[in-house]
């Protein structure tokens, strides 16, 4: 197939190796020099120390195919899967640095290159975004071919890009593509909705930031790029969607044998279907970096993207474990390119396996308590569960907040989420006060069932947003 997602990865190192860049392979999930990050979650996450010029290389060049996760910590798109056709928790990110070598101007006209010629893109599909004040950019945009009308400007949020308040930053340059008028959405970068879709990050380091705000120009500008692999295969391959793509599909005709439901039908029993596919991808790339279910930290990251699988699975009407089967079909279609995947797939199978009947034994257990709390919620002629019965079924229970609300919605009752987040809260002071430790835990005060109590020392990053939509 023209421009496979495995062929677009070839084509990738091809291009730049030809272009003097050394192939260096994906650095695993757990980002292995970097205590500050939860999970490697772009190409430069393996370089930091290089920019930083803590560490010099035998090269100046690099191309990379990058493992990344954005489930938790500063980048989180865990809420976006299932919902945008563009958003995964994993995905592979494509990208090119320099290490003070080449600057702006090859960034750019590598960039342009690969996408019109090796693989083909249309270019009057093609946007590019620059930082407001980077009228260099606008520049070489122009000269490279891209016409004015098709060059926009954006401020701090979009388009420029620091490591930390302080070190490398500088603004950055991006490639959109418009999928045209047949997808939902503006037909501008930086909109709403899927039409015109962020492809590829260009960022110009060409500045320190020193602890009062001063930039100051960097003696030897470096460049760090990224580019989603399964967007750039589904613009390549023509289709609207990431999981239309050569990446997914397979997965998703997999999931949809097993559930008895055609992808393509309904909105809702799709929605489940991408999560699953996705969830299927990080959990098999999380297990077989070494990441197991657990309580805190990673463990809990996982577990979590493990129970709103199997959650989408019910909701499919899949009771039994299932994802654990499933993720050798994301070994056989990935196995070639990460063959780490191979060596641990008997891994990865137990260990989904053990967490889809941790998840269904919890349900067996809080689910009569819940029947009970709403029974007498109704006897006491009240609509709303308390927030108090909510937080108990969550904690003590592990019970998903989703399937609590399903449930409350069945029998005509609301639950009390302002209740349930003064409950959260106070717990995590008590636990403040007699634990002493001083980070926060991945998810305060969990109890497991199976009686072990998480040790919390572990984890510098914020509690998951709105559990609600979650699990
Ligand atoms: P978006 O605005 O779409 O959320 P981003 O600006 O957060 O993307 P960058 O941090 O610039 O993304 O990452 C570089 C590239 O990695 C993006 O241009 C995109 O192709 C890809 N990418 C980023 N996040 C995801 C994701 N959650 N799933 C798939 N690809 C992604
Ligand atoms: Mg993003
Ligand atoms: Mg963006
Ligand atoms: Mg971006």
């Amino acid at each position: 197939m023209k421009n496979s997602a495995d062929e677009l990865r070839r084509g990738f190192h091809r291009y730049f190796e030809q272009h003097e860049h050394r192939s260096i392979p994906s650095s695993p999930l757990i980002p292995q020099a970097d205590p500050t990050l939860l999970f490697t979650n772009a190409g430069m996450n393996q370089f930091k120390r290089v920019f930083l010029g803590e560490e010099s290389r035998a090269y100046r060049r690099a191309v990379t195919v990058q493992k990344c996760l954005r489930a938790g910590g500063k980048h989180n798109d865990l809420e976006n899967v299932g919902y945008t056709r563009r958003h995964h928790t994993f995905f592979e990110m494509l990208g090119n640095f320099s290490f003070g070598d080449y600057f702006k101007a090859d960034a750019i006209s590598f960039a342009w290159e690969f996408l019109t010629k090796s693989v083909g893109l249309d270019r009057s599909r093609l946007w590019v975004t620059i930082y407001r004040e980077d009228d260099e950019a606008d520049e070489l945009w122009r000269k490279i071919g891209v016409s004015p009308s098709r060059i926009m400007r954006f401020g701090e949020k979009d388009n420029f890009w620091q490591m930390a308040d302080t070190g490398p930053c500088g603004p950055c340059s991006e490639i959109h593509f418009d999928q045209g008028t047949a997808v939902p959405g503006d037909d501008t970068p930086n909109a709403t909705g899927d039409r015109v879709i962020e492809i590829w990050n260009l960022v110009f380091m060409q500045y320190n930031r020193d602890a009062a705000g001063t930039l100051h120009p960097l003696p030897k500008p470096s460049i760090d790029t990224g580019m989603g692999l399964e967007r750039l295969a589904a613009v390549a391959q023509g289709v609207y969607s990431n999981y239309d793509s050569d990446l997914f599909t397979p997965l998703l005709a997999a999931i949809s044998r097993r559930a008895g439901i055609a992808y393509g039908g309904k909105e809702e029993t799709d929605r489940s279907m991408r999560v699953i596919a996705d969830h299927l991808r990080a959990v098999t790339f999380l297990m077989t970096d070494g990441v197991l279910p657990s309580n805190e930290g990673r463990g809990y990251v996982l577990r979590r993207i493990v129970r709103r699988a199997a959650r989408h699975g019910r909701l499919l009407g899949i009771v039994e474990p299932f994802l654990h089967e499933l993720t050798a079909t994301v070994v056989e279609n990935m196995g070639e390119a990460y063959p780490e995947l191979k060596s641990a797939a008997g891994t990865v199978t137990e260990a989904t396996r053990g967490e889809e009947e941790r998840f269904i034994a919890t349900l067996d257990q809080g689910l009569p308590i819940l029947t009970d709390m709403v029974d007498k919620t109704r006897a006491a002629g009240r609509t709303v569960l308390t927030g108090v019965d909510v937080f108990k079924l969550y904690d003590t229970y592990g019970f998903p907040l989703d399937l609590i609300g399903e449930a409350c919605r069945e029998q005509g009752l609301t639950m009390d989420e302002e209740g349930f987040d003064h409950a959260i809260e106070e717990q995590r002071n008590r636990a403040r006060k007699t634990g002493g430790f001083e980070q926060e835990t991945a998810r305060p005060g969990v109890t497991d069932l199976a009686g072990q109590v998480g040790a919390t020392k572990f984890v510098g990053y914020d509690r998951l947003e709105s559990d609600s939509v979650l699990l």
